[in-house]
């Protein structure tokens, strides 16, 4: 290679990790409670951002991309002309971001920390409760007024921020048809899954038609045997309350770790030396909603590799009910993420980070994936033990499974329901607060079809940042991508759990970072176009056959060997609580799950 073109993309990728780097740093140290990085962490997402703008990086890239000799070198470059050209924004839109920015710390801000509970119906008196907290008692309170009392908290904090909100709408729609968009939805779409709005909703309204029997059976169930299931503060903890309390002993959180340990060394994962941070229990102050994100990123000098760093966090309220549970997901889904960028084999680091031109859709898939392995049957009766180390029962899953089969249509609804709330919001005219109340009524009405109106979707944390407003439908997107992937993989080899090659097939496709989009990565690793079918005819089964192929699966499993070496995932982990570090993986795995354990265990139960 010409030593100038190598000492060129040396200095790129070194500049482009820096700035990433300083920003990511001081997000995590906001996002975390410490507020008072608001202002570093500001400056320094505007000097990465200046970075990817700078039309004369552009122009750089493309003098040595004529310049260049060797189709390596071209090559190289032209993922940074691809990546400088996807960000480029000229300099007279840059004070309109700055001032989105701002705005949007200042919302963050005052959601963060806005004071959090529930008026108790039976005394009147305020009872401090965090959002996360609020929403697992309305799954699982037995009394119906105190669910309903979390349900009007939610419905008053919802409008906290609503009138930035719209302002922070028509900024962003200002920024995006500036750039030659028809309004923000478009640009975000196009920048993180290089595809049209129209493609993705077309592919949500035939979902759509082929599952909105599944509303017309829920309302036939309240009529006939469930009177007031449609109310929002009953549904979850009718359809699944009691089943959350059920299931809880099988989810102990102090177990959690090993558990994912374990699964994940027996599926093959390697961090590749890279460092994970980890941060799980709910704090005031905390940021309210499970992300994981990349500080450092997988980047090579003079040749070598060096490995990349996580942090990922959620909110477990320890020792409430369902929250175990919850603090297994995120385990799976954010250790997903941190799997597949961390294992990158790229040269180039803007292939490497969360940000574009990584595709949402693409990323969600191998958390979600993850996660969809957790939940699964098989994994429940092998993993997920009691203090008696009973397993799962099988009677248990029947149960729910003839209960709850009945949403599975709707199963995507929750998804689809905030990805055309935004949809609308963008592409209202003249927008106010009275429209964006109505298209959050109007919408939760559509997908839920509750007997209440809500304002619910102005308290999915997403829409009030720029980076995760227009996104949601990547969330749907990843789900027909991992059906697809995972009935590849049932065909291939009849099982998941502990399956060291599927671990090697998805460790293949990691090593490419962001290189391809979307389609492409789903058409390399299942062999198929993308499409709904392998989603629909999962969402669309009856109770019997689910069941029965539970039970094979099961029965499949039971040949396979469980793991039991030491856990060894390539890592250095480290369990932190703000600022704190509890138990590290100094020693080994084992010992910091079992030091987390007991500091676990010495947590006065926060609520
Ligand atoms: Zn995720």
């Amino acid at each position: 290679m010409d030593p100038s073109a190598e000492m060129f993309l040396s200095e790129l990728n070194a500049e482009h990790l820096k700035l990433h780097r300083a920003f990511e740093e001081a997000y995590w140290l906001f996002k975390m409670g410490d507020h008072d990085v608001k202002d570093a962490m500001n400056d320094a997402e505007k000097a990465r951002d200046a970075f990817r703008t700078d039309a004369r990086n552009l122009e750089r890239v493309r003098a040595a991309i004529s310049a260049a000799t060797s189709p390596k070198e071209i090559e190289r470059l032209r993922i940074w002309e691809d990546f400088f050209k996807l960000y480029q924004t000229p300099a007279e839109l840059m004070p309109l971001k700055a001032k989105i920015g701002k705005l949007e710390s200042d919302i963050g801000q005052k959601l963060a920390t806005a004071k959090e509970g529930y008026i108790d119906p039976h005394t009147n008196a305020f009872v401090p409760a965090s959002k996360v907290a609020m929403r697992m008692m309305m799954r699982t309170n037995h009394d119906e007024a105190v669910r309903k009392a979390c349900f009007d908290a939610f419905e008053k904090m919802a409008t906290l921020a609503l009138e930035e909100y719209v302002a922070v709408v028509g900024l962003r729609n200002e920024f995006a048809r500036a750039l030659g968009f028809e309004d923000y939805y478009a640009y975000h779409v196009h920048m993180s899954e290089g595809m049209a709005k129209e493609r993705i909703f077309k592919l949500f309204s035939e979902i759509y038609e082929c599952t909105k029997y599944g509303l017309e059976h829920i309302r036939k169930l309240e009529a006939e045997r469930m009177p007031g299931l449609r109310k929002p503060w009953n549904f979850n903890y009718m359809m699944a309350g009691s089943f959350t309390l059920e299931e809880n002993p099988y989810y102990d959180f102090a177990d959690a770790l090993m558990r994912w340990g374990r699964s994940f060394a027996a599926l093959g994962i390697d961090f590749r030396g890279g460092t994970l941070q980890l941060d799980l229990l709910q704090r005031d102050g905390k940021y309210n909603s499970g992300f994981c994100h990349y500080p450092d990123l997988v980047h090579f000098e003079n040749g070598k590799r060096y490995p990349g760093a996580a942090n990922f966090t959620c909110n477990v309220v320890y020792g409430q009910p369902g929250a175990g549970e919850q603090g297994h997901k995120t385990l799976f889904h954010e250790g997903g993420h941190a799997a597949d960028r961390l294992a990158s084999e790229q040269e180039e680091t803007c292939l490497n980070s969360e940000w574009p031109p990584a595709s949402i859709a693409w990323t969600e898939t191998q958390s979600q994936f993850m996660e969809t392995m957790f939940s699964s049957i098989e994994w429940r009766t092998r993993y997920a033990k009691n203090k008696e180390g009973l397993p799962y029962p099988l009677d248990l899953f029947e149960r729910t499974v003839r209960k709850l089969r009945i949403v599975a249509p709707t199963s995507l609804y929750s998804i689809m329901f905030v990805s055309e709330f935004e949809k609308l919001v963008y592409e209202t005219e003249d927008l106010d607060a009275e429209k964006v109340m109505r298209i959050a009524k109007d919408m939760r009405r559509k997908y839920m079809d509750h007997s209440e109106d809500s304002l619910f979707a102005l308290s999915v944390p997403h829409i009030y940042s720029s980076e995760h407003s227009a996104y949601y439908h990547a969330y749907g997107l990843a789900f027909l991508a991992i059906e697809q992937w995972r009935d590849y993989f049932y065909e291939k080899y009849g099982h998941i759990v502990d399956n060291p090659s599927v671990g090697k097939e998805m460790r293949e496709v990691w090593k490419l970072g962001s290189l391809k989009t979307f389609a492409e990565f789903v058409k390399l690793a299942t062999g198929k176009e993308l499409s709904a079918d392998a989603y629909i005819k999962d969402a669309t089964m009856d109770a019997d056959a689910y069941l029965a192929r539970g039970k094979e699966r099961i029965a499949r499993l039971a040949s396979v060997p469980e793991w039991n070496g030491p856990v060894r995932l390539n890592a250095v982990i480290k369990m932190v609580h703000g600022k704190e570090t509890v138990a590290d993986t100094s020693a080994s795995f084992e010992a910091m799950a079992e030091k987390y354990a007991s500091w676990l265990n010495a947590q006065k139960r926060q609520v």
